[in-house]
């Protein structure tokens, strides 16, 4: 072997490895970073909307470089047969754990449990989720965003909305217009970049915050507050970009009736507000309503922290007390939402995917596929619901140009499935590899990953039994 040919057989090794996630420790953009997949079925989600086939996609460091361009003679070489490439997945509605209140000490008066930020952003890797929105965002979440930037940990873009209510709660409260104003003011002071409304705010001071983010070019997302009911029209404002949960309007329907979800239709069409409908978070509720093991038995339930697995099991506000009527009801509410979605969708009304993640019974990463069956359930073609995951909430985020589509110049959030996810929207959890920024993590990473949490978890059981025993 002569001196290059050793020489290229190093750097060939050096690219595996410094790719690699090893004890938390990542390395992105280094000027390695460069692969091509060959011979792949590309969904672009792009307005032309053709299907790509058996392309080659070339990613250098953060971004897509071409399609069917030219081959750089030193890039990694994933075989694309028979696979399919789509812009990764955005869950516009989760909630990290700086947004539960576990009743817990905080650290420093000595807290026995830590949350590992990588583990938490490892359920939404494994399932391809590289954008979420964070509807109550908290100074915690800018740490790990720039943890995520620098390389520290991987995880996907982070989109942070601050929560402003009314009433006497928690947090930040506004029961009249010039402090919904200044709530508005200070979270973008504070680096929030968009607000999110609550239920109990009265008419006056929601419609101050909706005009005052909009002086501030912050768009608003949230419930419809409860102030508006019988009176709905007037919280649909422009401005007022995006409906929470599909429930918000069954909270304004006395009846729900197909009349009501109509006028709802034209509301919002009038307004150009959009629905995130989060239909796993009433079908998740419904279930624990009846059992628990519905939530045993979630897949991802043993990765998700074992604090929140506590919570879920031993302290479910859902399962305690509840009867035939409470299921009964959410059955009617799962039905009206489904109504609504169909009603949204022929509407041409765009619909982007949430979960409501961390809403106990919903697991971080893995509901976005559960949603996506949902919305297909109600009535989506299953392009229509892979659009409402990738360039729709791209763009109501406003980084459509960045992200969302498969385009040449584009960050390379891609994920990378073994089958055909038009023919069957199941498919979308048969992930073969994921682009994260342009880091590749194929599935024996992803697994690597996951297997990492599960030790963790172990252990922090582990300890906990020691705790106890003493
Ligand atoms: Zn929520």
């Amino acid at each position: 072997m002569n001196r290059s040919v050793l020489l290229t057989a190093c750097i060939l090794l050096l690219i595996n490895l410094g790719c690699g996630h090893q004890d938390g420790q990542h390395q992105r953009g280094n000027a390695t970073n460069l692969y091509v997949i060959l011979n792949v079925s590309v969904l672009p989600m792009t307005d032309k909307d053709t299907l790509l086939s058996n392309v080659n996609v070339v990613i250098r460091d953060h971004r897509i470089e071409s399609i069917n361009g030219p081959i750089p003679d030193s890039a990694t070489r994933i075989d694309g047969t028979n696979k399919w490439l789509l812009p990764g997945f955005i869950d516009m509605h989760v909630h990290g754990f700086a947004d539960i209140n576990f009743g817990t000490p905080y650290p420093t008066q000595g807290a026995t449990f830590f949350v590992d930020d990588q583990d938490v952003m490892t359920l939404y890797l494994a399932n391809g989720v590289t954008t979420i929105f964070d509807l109550n965002a908290r100074a915690e979440n800018f740490a790990q965003r720039n943890a995520i930037q620098k390389g520290r940990i991987i995880g996907p873009r982070m989109a942070l909305a601050a929560l402003i209510n009314g009433g006497d709660g928690d947090g930040r409260i506004a029961n009249n217009p010039e402090d919904g104003r200044q709530s508005v003011r200070m979270a973008k002071a504070e680096g929030y970049e968009f607000i999110k409304v609550y239920s109990q705010l009265d008419e006056e001071t929601f419609l101050a915050i909706v005009d005052e983010a909009n002086r501030q070019h912050m768009k608003v997302v949230g419930h419809i507050p409860n102030s508006f009911i019988g009176k709905t029209q007037k919280a649909f404002v422009p401005g007022f970009n995006l409906v929470a949960h599909a429930e918000e309007f069954a909270k304004q329907s006395k009846t729900y009736g197909d009349d009501d979800i109509q006028s709802f239709v034209s509301m919002a069409k009038a307004s150009g507000t959009w629905l995130c409908p989060t239909l796993i978070t009433i079908k998740r509720i419904r279930d624990q309503t009846q059992s628990l093991d519905s939530i045993r038995h979630l897949q991802g339930f043993e990765l998700i922290h074992p604090l929140m697995q506590d919570k879920w099991i031993n302290a479910n506000k859902f399962n305690d007390g509840s009867n035939n009527q409470d299921t009964r009801h959410l059955a009617e509410l799962m039905d009206f939402n489904n109504r609504l979605v169909k009603a949204f969708y022929q509407a041409n009304i765009p619909l982007v995917t949430g979960t409501d993640a961390g809403c106990s019974g919903v697991v971080w990463g893995y509901a976005l596929h559960d949603e996506l069956v949902l919305l297909v359930q109600a009535g989506l073609s299953p392009k229509d619901a892979l659009k409402s995951s990738t360039i729709l909430p791209a763009k109501w985020l406003g980084i459509d140009h960045l992200i969302g589509t498969i385009e040449p110049g584009k960050f390379a959030d891609l994920v990378l499935l073994n089958s055909n996810p038009m023919e069957d929207i199941h498919h979308t959890r048969n992930i073969y590899g994921v682009f994260a920024n342009g880091q590749w993590l194929p599935q024996s990473m992803l697994k690597q990953m996951t297997d990492t949490v599960r030790t963790h978890h172990q252990k922090m059981g582990d300890r906990r039994k020691t705790v106890q025993m003493n």
